[in-house]
Parts: structure tokens; C-alpha cells; sequence
């Protein structure tokens, strides 16, 4: 089981063959994809298959989940009950609070697991790991820094799900520097703990295949001006996620800070750039939108959780309109399904624009221009390969072609079909690094993860 990747490299793995691919250069049909060192040597359209290849009807490339936070799988549906005060996304946050306090690194292991083998069933191929659950239930250092980020490693390398770890930065409760509460005790380090574990949480990720470590400074709330750029400047150019402008109440508490809103005081402050990471942003005015679009950073949406928590909806058209950048992430874990979150991100314009149709590119479908979108953002913020062409990573999904909502559908109307009009259960085989890790739509080590989780899960709930 933890050896899965290492098995990996030993093994030959078969050609690829299918009758429709969703490449670079778009929709391509009798196409053999040769497989070299978990890489995508040639693809070569127009050609009948040969002996020994593995024959498929439809791939498209494996999307990346650019923000999860896994352990929060195992309170999946625990707080669907509103609190005596205005429920909001603070009392989610108490329920949440009381559960990561309790957990242990065999509890957390077992549920990152589980987590990413739903993501992997789901048609992810890579996840950016949000991690900032560092230390013991009561707020002492483990011996090793590192111990629950190689959980979290250990939950990739058992699943075979590619990793951009994001250890994060997390040392206060508010703006301004304010103390750290009680709760937050497994979270905090300092720039000097901090600066020892990102180099540990290399070290846990160095036999991963193409995995990534980044940083993340948690919030403007959880750090100073002085920590987040150093935080930043630990990353070089690699991935820099941070949580921003998720909630009203945060918007309204950095401006009696600041005079900014969030995303303001991050371009004014900080070097945003394309290894840039906004998570949420949900609440931005158009200059803000301006900004980041100018500045070729990633907006991370996480439709479900962000409809979940009741945050808002982030206005996509505008940031569209300004050749902005995005990617889709599943965050808090309390459904998995990569069709949901694509779908409810389209739906929730519609619904705010009353309009049908709004993301857009040239002639695409919607469904085809979203997961182009998504592709491109997740790629660009988790350090990933996105769109299918030769030397790219083989990270790519076959959908079944004898699922009654794909009948009589092709190209892009396959996704849409996959995104709109199915329960997201279309997904047949996937493979990371060329290794083939769900068949038949049931991840390969699916039973023993799911036991363990069921067990961790058993005495988190007694
Ligand atoms: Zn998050």
C-alpha cells in the first residue's frame, strides 16, 4: 500500500488507445497515446489501435483539485444543524475547530485517504493539499515537525494522487498581529518553526512522483505584513496559496484595519503573481478583479464548500471579461464530485445573472469551456501538467461510453453531458503518473482505505 508509487516505476504499462481524446489542440479521434515514465511520449490521432494496447471510447485529462483541506472529510455532514446564534460560517468553523482537536496522525492519515480516493474516482488527478494542522491535540510540537504533513504525503503516496503540498503558515486570530485562541493551538507555528517544516515537508514529498511543495500563509488574518512576505519569499516561484475575502465579516474587519478590502491590501502589499493562489476571493469590487487578472494569478473557487458555508458568489463574468484566471478546488471535503463543482459554479452565475450560458470561450460549450478554464488554472496553481499533449504528465481520465447520459453524445457535448446532466458517476478508469489507479470507476485499494477510515472515523464519533 505505501509503496504504490514505487511499484509504479517497475512496472510496463500498457499503451492507450480511445475513439475520442480531448487533447491541447482539441477534440482528436483513433488516438494511441505512448506512455513513457509516467509521461505522455507521443499522441499519434487517426491510427488503429495495436496488440496489447488498453482500449477506451472517451479520455479527457484529469482536472486538478487546487484547495482541500482532507482531514476535513470526516465531519462531512456533521454540521447541517443551524446553532442557537445566526448560523454562519463561524459556527461551521467551531464544529470543525472541535473536531481537528481531537484527531490523531493514524485518524488523519486514514480519513486524507479516503478523501483522495473519492477524488480520484471522481476525475481528479492532483490535489493542493491547504495542510495546517501541525502539532499534537494539545498544541505541542510532534518530534517530528513533520509528522502529520507526512500523513498527508503517506495519504498521496498510498492513493497514488499527485500532491502540491501547501504547509501553512498560520500565527495569529486576526488582523493586526492579535494573539492566537486556544483552538487554534495545532495550527501555529513561527517564521523559524515554519521555515523547518517547509524544509521537512520537502524532504516527506522527495520520492513522490511530480509532487510540489508551496507555501500558504493561511489569511491576512493569521499573519503580519512582515511574516506573509516572508512566508512568500520561502516559495522562490513555486505555488503561493492564501485564504482571501471568503467572508463579509472579513472584509468588513480589514478594512477597519487597513482602510483596504482584503484582495486590495494583498496587490498593494504583496508580490501577487502567477504562482499565486487567491482562495475564494469570493468578495471583490472591479478593481480588485482588475488587479488580479493584471496579475495572472489563479482565483481558487470551490463552488460547493463556498455554497455550503453560505460565503457568496465570486462574480466569475467580470473576471472572465478581464481574461482572468481560475481553477476549482473541493476545500472542505463535504462532497466530492468534480461534475457538482463545475456545474454549480455555471449554475451559481446564472442564477445571480438569470442567464443561461455564462462562462464562455469562443465557439466551446459551456461544459467544455469551463473544464478548459479549470484545467488551466488547476495546472497553473498546483504546478501541474492540465491539458493532454506529448511530454505533459499522464494524468488523464476515461469516461463510460455506455452510461445512458453519454448516448448518442460526442466531443464537447460528452462534458456537458458529464457536468449537467449526470450525477457525476461517469468516470470508468483514471490514471496519475501513467499508473492506472481506478478501474471500472472503483479506485484500486479502495477496500483497505475504507476500512481504515471507517475505523478512524468509529472513534472520532464515540
Ligand atoms: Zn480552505
Amino acid at each position: 500500500m505505501q509503496l504504490l508509487h514505487r511499484v509504479a516505476r517497475s512496472e510496463r504499462v500498457p499503451n492507450i488507445y480511445a475513439a475520442q481524446v480531448l487533447t491541447a489542440q482539441g477534440w482528436r479521434h483513433s488516438v494511441r497515446l505512448i506512455l513513457e515514465s509516467g509521461r505522455i511520449a507521443a499522441v499519434h490521432a487517426g491510427v488503429a489501435p495495436e496488440p496489447g494496447d488498453d482500449r477506451h471510447e472517451i479520455i479527457v485529462p484529469a482536472l486538478g483539485n487546487l484547495h482541500s483541506h482532507a482531514f476535513q472529510r470526516g465531519m462531512a455532514g456533521l454540521a447541517e444543524i443551524a446553532g442557537d446564534s445566526a448560523d454562519s460560517f463561524w459556527s461551521w468553523r467551531d464544529v470543525m475547530y472541535r473536531f481537528a482537536l481531537r484527531m490523531n496522525p493514524d485518524q488523519f492519515q486514514a480519513i486524507a485517504a479516503q478523501a483522495y480516493v473519492e477524488m480520484l474516482e471522481a476525475g481528479f488527478g492532483r490535489v493542493g493539499e491547504f495542510h495546517y494542522l501541525h502539532h499534537d491535540c494539545d498544541g505541542q510540537r510532534y518530534a517530528d515537525i513533520g509528522e502529520l504533513a507526512g500523513r498527508v504525503a503517506a495519504a498521496a503516496d498510498a492513493t497514488g494522487l499527485g500532491l502540491c503540498l501547501l504547509p501553512v503558515f498560520y500565527a495569529h486570530s486576526s488582523f493586526g498581529g492579535a494573539p492566537p485562541g486556544h483552538a487554534q493551538r495545532r495550527f501555529i507555528n513561527n517564521l523559524d518553526s515554519y521555515h523547518a517544516l517547509l524544509e521537512r515537508c520537502r524532504q516527506l514529498t522527495a520520492n513522490l512522483p511530480a509532487a510540489v511543495v508551496g507555501v500558504a500563509p493561511h489569511s491576512l488574518r493569521a499573519t503580519t505584513k512582515d511574516e506573509l512576505l516572508a512566508v512568500a519569499q520561502m516559495a522562490g516561484t513555486r505555488p503561493v496559496h492564501i485564504h482571501i475575502a471568503e467572508q463579509t465579516g472579513e472584509v468588513d474587519e480589514c478594512l477597519a484595519w487597513s482602510g483596504s478590502r482584503p484582495v486590495a491590501w494583498l496587490l498593494e502589499n504583496a508580490p501577487v503573481g502567477e504562482n499565486w493562489c487567491l482562495v475564494h476571493a469570493t468578495h471583490v469590487d472591479s478593481a480588485e478583479i482588475a488587479g488580479i487578472a493584471a496579475a495572472g494569478a489563479v482565483v481558487g473557487l470551490c463552488p460547493v464548500t463556498e455554497a455550503n458555508l453560505g460565503d457568496g458568489v465570486f462574480p466569475l463574468s467580470e473576471l472572465l471579461a478581464r481574461r482572468g484566471r481560475f481553477g476549482v478546488g473541493t476545500d472542505s471535503n463535504v462532497h466530492i464530485n468534480l461534475a457538482a463543482e463545475l456545474s454549480l459554479l455555471e449554475y451559481s452565475q446564472r442564477l445571480t445573472h438569470r442567464a443561461r450560458n455564462v462562462v464562455k470561450r469562443a465557439s466551446d460549450s459551456t461544459g467544455r469551456a469551463i473544464m478548459e478554464f479549470a484545467l488551466a488554472g488547476g495546472a497553473q496553481a498546483l504546478g501541474g501538467s492540465g491539458h493532454l499533449r506529448e511530454g505533459a504528465a499522464a494524468d488523464f481520465v476515461s469516461l463510460n461510453g455506455q452510461h445512458p447520459a453519454l448516448f448518442s453524445r460526442n466531443a464537447d457535448a460528452l462534458l456537458d453531458a458529464w457536468i449537467f446532466a449526470s450525477a457525476g458517476n461517469l468516470v470508468d478508469c483514471v490514471w496519475v503518473a501513467g499508473r492506472k489507479l481506478v478501474t471500472g470507476g472503483v479506485h484500486v485499494a479502495r477496500e483497505q482505505i475504507r476500512g481504515k477510515f471507517q475505523a478512524a472515523l468509529q472513534e472520532l464519533c464515540s
